[in-house]
């Protein structure tokens, strides 16, 4: 999808003015703001009716950008860095004092992630500094993975359309600040993949743990309708409205990328309960599982 320069220009000085506007990245679509700007990182938690203790991800365009945010940074970002930016993994640094408290939700440390869409580069570059932009939605709900997902959620919100995101789910959060490093929210860059650029093991945050993992003691990626899992095929039964991870009849498939739509297909139709079937092969799939659980209110 191609967006008309106008609509470019309009949405940089929508930003520069504090005002948030949404914009796709390769993961979910996200409403930006300004990191420096407390009053419109504000309006972006008033917007999606985010709980102000629910810290917020820094996007940044170039390398440079992470030393204007981050103090103390340890050789081990620089690793990973290299390895998975621009990319879907999120790292969690200490916090350098001149960024606004608000965005971190009020924690010394700052999340920092180079996302690859080359709309959200430029739009990053354009602002002159790092977009805060957690996911385009109304909060607990699922998030948007195109433009017309943002406007369902967030109606006068300008949104810059980029077609569909290629990913479909949130980045892989990891924190370096600890003793240890920890792996706190799971996403399409791997537990193993980390380690092995590393080369070290890497804990894994437990979900009693606020202090470390603040975001995951919300309610999330919900939709409307009732969530009924099912992870062996013969025991589907009834199902009024199936999708499904490999073919089920006619039932429509999902998989990373279309999971979060597929569950805004079943709100649009009204549909009181889903029913999701994941194969044992998709079951392996640590990311994607961490949001169908949500999606079920299995995990919170
Ligand atoms: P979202 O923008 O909705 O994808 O959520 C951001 C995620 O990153 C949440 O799950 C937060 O818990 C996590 N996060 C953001 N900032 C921090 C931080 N400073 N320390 C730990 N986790 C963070
Ligand atoms: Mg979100």
């Amino acid at each position: 999808m191609k967006v008309v320069e106008e609509d470019f220009y309009k949405a940089i000085a929508l930003l520069k003015a504090g005002e948030p506007v949404a914009f796709p990245t390769e993961t979910v679509y996200g409403l930006g703001a300004p990191v420096f700007n407390e009053a419109a990182v504000k309006k972006v938690f008033a917007i999606k009716g985010r709980p102000s203790d629910n810290p917020l991800i820094a996007h940044v365009c170039r390398m440079e950008e992470v030393e204007r945010l981050a103090v103390e940074i340890p050789e081990a970002f620089y690793r990973l860095a290299k390895a998975f930016w621009p990319g879907p993994l999120t790292i969690v640094l200490r916090r350098r004092p001149e960024v606004p408290a608000i965005v971190s939700a009020g924690h010394p440390t700052i999340a920092i992630r180079m996302p690859s869409h080359p709309m959200a580069l430029r739009l990053i570059e354009a602002v002159g500094e790092p977009l805060v932009a957690p996911s385009a939605n109304l909060s607990g709900r699922p998030s948007p993975t195109k433009a017309a997902d943002v406007k369902e959620d967030l109606k006068d919100r300008m949104v810059l359309d980029g077609g569909e995101c290629s990913v479909g789910i949130e980045s892989t959060v990891i924190s370096l600040v600890g003793p240890k490093v920890l792996l706190l929210r799971p996403g399409s860059v791997t537990q193993e993949e980390i380690e092995a650029v590393l080369g070290e093991k890497v804990g894994v945050a437990s979900k009693n743990d606020p202090v470390h993992s603040p975001g995951m003691k919300h309610a999330h990626y919900a939709p409307r309708a009732k969530v009924r899992l099912v992870l062996d095929e013969t025991q589907i039964g009834e199902a009024n409205y199936l999708i499904a991870s490999e073919p089920v009849g006619s039932a429509p498939l999902f998989d990373r990328s279309n999971f979060y739509s597929r569950l805004r297909e079943a709100d649009r139709l009204g549909v009181e309960e889903i029913t999701i079937y994941c194969d044992p092969k998709m079951q392996q799939d640590a990311g994607l599982m961490n949001r169908i659980l949500r999606a079920a209110g299995l995990m919170h």
